[in-house]
Formats: C-alpha cells, structure tokens, sequence
C-alpha cells in the first residue's frame, strides 16, 4: 500500500474528530482479547476426543483450528497504529483487524497472546500461536526460521529526535540510540552506525519514553510507529523526513504450514483489494492517539 497516500490521510482524519470506541467495524463475533488459558484446556480436551484423525494432524492445522474453534496470533501490543491495547483494554490495532478477518473467514474466534517482539519466532516454533501480526518485516534471516504471507504494508526505518533537535539522518553515530530489541531497527542501529550506545527496550513506546525524558539522542523505529510516537509526546519528539531503509510486513507461520498460509493469504488478498488495509491505518492512527 502506499504509506504516503495513508498518511496524508491520517493527516487529514486527525483534524476530524475522533472516530469513536473500536470494534464496531465490519468485523465478526471474534473478540480479541488479551492472553488468557481460561477454556482452553477443556477445547483441547475435547477436541482430542473429538476425533481421531485431528491426532495426525499438525498443531495448527486448520483442522485443528476449527476443532478447537479459535486461532491464536501472537504480537507485540506496543506497536502503534499496527498493534496497542485500546481504551477498552483489549487489542487493537491494523493487525488485530487483519486477524480478526482472517478468524471471521475460517468460521472461529480470535485469541490474542501479547509477548515481547524477540519472543515471536520461537513461540511459532513451538507452535504455541498459529501465527504472528506483529508488523513484522520479512527478512532473511527470518524466512529461515518462519514462513512469511503476502507483504501487505510496506514500511521504514525513521528516526526520532526530539523536537527542535540538530540531530539529522547523517550525523547518527556517536549517539545514544534507543531501539525495541530484536527489530529491524535494532539491526539498523547495530551494524550500519557507529553509535555511542544502543539501548535495547521491550517496546517501541517504552524507547520513545525514554527519548522524551532526555535519556537517549535519538530512536529508530518503523515509520508509523515513529509518527504514533510522535505525535503521542505532547510536541516533545519528531519524526526525521529522511527514510532509512526499505521493508515490508506481512504474517508469520510456523515453517511448513502452507495450509494455513494459504487460508491467511486469501483473507490478505481480499482485504488488500478491498482497500481494507489503508482504511484499518488511518482508522488506528487516529485511534492510537
Ligand atoms: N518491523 C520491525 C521488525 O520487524 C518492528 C516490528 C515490531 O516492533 N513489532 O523488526
């Protein structure tokens, strides 16, 4: 999609007035939720006895799934517009809409397991979520571990600073640069400056906290998390013009699940042609402000 164009009109829709309370969208009974266990032994339990051949398929399976009748996605909730608790203290965000499209089209509920980003790849793994929106960006080293949907945003690197600043895209190293740990930006930060220090945080907003208290130079993140937090600091921090990188997000299974890949690729082709996506940006940033 075309984050310009998204964000032009998150300009314009900040100036309306908010859209009100989430969830009211087109979205189905699914509710999200943050992690809880609760009902889920006696699902599992009775999905097992429910029927032998679910016993050969794989953990998350779609036949597993619908026995069990919800999916669970794990993300980070502390990554604004694509992923923060809402006012009413469950998830939302672009990626929790997306996932709870995907839950509507598979005929299930949605279970949401917040969990520090560098945790994700292995809770795939150990098939502990179905699969991961987390504004995750598809890298290399990534692809070798997890299997990667349809991009369905592209995204940068940006750099925050706060306001009024000398700071500019060229002259980053010898500062103190906040990341959240195990990002893109953490990479960017460690392996093409020279930085004085990178401090590694749990999440995006808590680097932007620490920006905004004069504890770090500068922060590198994702380009709308960059201009969430921005715009969150009460005129303390802004967003660099410049782009430092190139990305794209898309979903994360467990490697070898193509099945399901292919149920959260057909969801992700609708929404994308339905121009669902741009809507879910310009609805959270307003929202997660
Ligand atoms: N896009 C970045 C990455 O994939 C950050 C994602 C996030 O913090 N949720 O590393």
């Amino acid at each position: 999609m075309n984050l310009k164009k998204a964000f032009t009109l998150t300009l314009a829709l900040a100036m309306a007035a908010s859209l009100g309370a989430c969830g009211g969208s087109t979205s189905s009974e699914s509710s999200s939720q943050p992690a809880s266990s609760e009902a889920a032994s006696s699902e599992a339990a009775s999905s097992e006895a429910a029927s032998s051949e679910a016993a050969s398929t794989e953990t998350g399976s779609l036949a597993k799934i619908k026995e069990a009748g919800k999916i669970v996605m794990c993300t980070n909730l502390a990554f604004p517009p694509f992923e923060y608790i809402g006012s009413d203290g469950k998830g939302a965000g672009v990626d929790i809409d997306i996932s709870q499209e995907i839950a509507k089209d598979l005929g299930v509920e949605l279970e949401i397991v917040d969990m520090n980003f560098d945790l994700i790849i292995d809770s795939l793994k150990a098939g502990k979520a179905d699969f991961s929106a987390a504004g995750m960006t598809v890298k290399p080293e990534r692809l070798e571990q997890v299997d990667f949907s349809t991009e369905y945003v592209t995204s940068a690197q940006y750099v925050i600073v706060q306001a009024g600043s000398e700071i500019t895209t060229d002259n980053l190293d010898g500062l103190t640069i906040g990341v959240q740990e195990s990002t893109t930006g953490d990479i960017y930060a460690t392996d093409e400056i020279q930085a004085k220090e990178v401090m590694r945080y749990k999440s995006g907003v808590d680097a932007g906290a620490a920006l905004a208290a004069g504890k770090l130079d500068a922060v590198i993140i994702d380009q709308l998390p960059a201009e969430s937090i921005a715009a969150n600091s009460n005129g303390k921090l802004e967003v660099l013009p410049e782009a430092l990188t190139e990305e794209s997000y898309a979903i994360a299974v467990k490697k070898g699940n193509q099945e399901l890949l292919d149920a959260i690729n057909a969801t992700l082709e609708r929404l994308i042609s339905e121009g669902k996506i741009d809507e879910y940006v310009t609805k959270h940033m307003t929202e997660a402000a």
